[in-house]
């Protein structure tokens, strides 16, 4: 414990997607009182409809130089998995600016020193909420990026390569495309060769999400869902959080934004500078003669996919827009025809669950993990593509911030006021 810091006895949290939640958790364990507000309901946010990849191994940062060459090219390509609209608002060309500023070797390599360390504890993370209680499983899921070219493969491998060249060990193998039919069948024959990352997790991201909610209510957490929270102050040495028309108000003696792609709304009054945009995603679920036994990208497609329910959710776009839009329904058609051109044996009649949700991304391409200009309120969040692999993790080291008053060295580099 820092000298003269006194530990939070009683801590509010804005968001119940996975960050909230996580850090909530973690926060019980070092026996907080913790009370999540939620605008909506449990996973009601990027934490439902997502593929569920526990992929540290393919947690890195999002810009770099082959993104804004791939970005460019896409965005000329109405049907492309990548969009912004026609007419950018403020918000985004100011983050737009500044993710192409990132989008260079140097800031990927710094960037990816800070993501190894998180990565490299992720997983260990999520076995902490299992010991302590949480009741969905995390499966053991080797990843497959299945690709139809050489070159596909090659510049997967070269994105692992560079993971690799930042110190991280990761385990893969490359299969040709006898052995990529043997190990998976219903990909369609254009798949001609696979990179096979192991060692990575999976889960079903919404039983998950509930799951870990019951965890909290179950060790004397409250969550108070339909409550959105429109202010934060700093009140006589408490955080309040209030709606708009009053009708909740309550005072804690500090404070969690894990309000996911909506954190600017809350954040940017309290020194939350880093623009936070919505990268939205779409999901949808269809049943299989053969399901695929274990997630599988399709690197070159854009996509990733992976076994739900019985069934197959497959996921993909990256559609730079407002998280509250009404979601666009041609997406659903350019992922259903690129994921036509990956599997076989789906009945594309059966698709069900269409989804959009906003993944919150910064334009620096690190996450926003600790303490705000306001003594008392904090911040998890920002994590992109990958919030539910780090999620945990986050969530813990931000509980250990806040009980201690000491900032763990893996969230240095990032402080949410930089
Ligand atoms: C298609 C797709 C696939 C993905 N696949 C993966 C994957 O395989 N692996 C992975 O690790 N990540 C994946 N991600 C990313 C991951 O889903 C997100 O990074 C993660 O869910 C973010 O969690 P969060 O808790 O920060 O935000 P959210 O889950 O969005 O939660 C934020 C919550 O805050 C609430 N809220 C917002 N504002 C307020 C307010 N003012 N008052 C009260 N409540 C408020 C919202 O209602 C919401 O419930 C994917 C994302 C998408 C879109």
């Amino acid at each position: 414990m820092t000298a003269g810091h006194r530990a939070p006895r009683r801590v509010g949290v804005v968001g119940a997607g996975m960050n909230g939640l996580a850090c909530a958790w973690f926060l019980q364990q070092a026996g907080v009182d913790v009370t999540v507000v939620e605008r909506t309901d449990v996973a009601a946010g990027a934490s439902w409809g997502n593929a569920g990849l526990l992929t540290p191994a393919l947690s890195v940062p999002l810009p770099e130089p082959s993104v804004l060459r791939y970005g460019v090219r896409a965005l000329a390509d109405p049907r492309s998995p990548v969009s912004v609209p026609v007419r950018a608002d403020r918000d985004l060309a100011r983050f737009l600016t500044r993710f192409v500023a990132h989008c260079t070797g140097g800031r990927w390599r710094r960037g990816m020193a800070a993501y190894r360390p998180l990565n490299e504890q992720a997983l260990e993370a999520f076995d902490e909420l299992a010991r302590g209680g949480v009741a969905a499983p995390t499966r053991v899921a080797p990843f497959t990026a299945a690709c139809r070219t050489e070159r596909e493969a090659e510049h997967f491998a070269a994105e692992i390569g560079r993971v690799v060249g930042a110190g991280q060990a990761v385990d893969v193998e490359l299969l040709t495309a006898s052995e990529l039919r043997d190990q998976l069948p219903m990909l369609a024959p254009s798949m001609r060769m696979g990179v096979r990352v192991l060692g990575q997790r999976a889960i079903d991201p919404p039983a998950y999400v509930a799951a870990l909610a019951d965890s909290v209510r179950a060790c004397g957490g409250k969550i108070v869902t339909g409550v959105d929270v429109a202010g934060v102050r700093r009140d006589g040495g408490k955080i309040s959080l209030a709606t708009r028309d009053g009708q909740y108000a309550e005072q804690f003696d500090a404070a969690v934004l894990a309000s996911g792609a909506w954190l600017p709304e809350l954040g940017a009054a309290h020194g939350v500078r880093t623009p936070v945009h919505g990268g939205r995603g779409y999901s949808f679920t269809v049943d299989a003669e053969h399901p695929i036994p274990e997630p599988v990208d399709f690197p070159g497609l854009r996509l990733a996919c992976a076994p739900y329910r019985g069934g197959v959710r497959v996921t993909g776009i990256m559609e730079f827009q407002r998280p509250d839009a009404a979601a666009d329904e041609r997406k659903f058609a350019t992922i259903r025809e690129s994921a036509a051109a990956a599997l076989t044996t789906v009945d594309w009649s059966s698709a069900r669950d269409h989804w959009v949700g906003a993944r919150p991304v910064t334009s620096d391409g690190l996450p926003l993990i600790g303490a705000t200009a306001t003594p008392g309120l904090h911040v998890t969040g920002g994590h992109g593509m990958w919030g539910m692999t780090l999620g945990p993790l986050s969530g813990k080291l931000l509980a250990e911030l806040i009980v201690t008053g000491r900032t763990p060295r893996e969230l240095l580099p990032l402080d949410p006021c930089r």
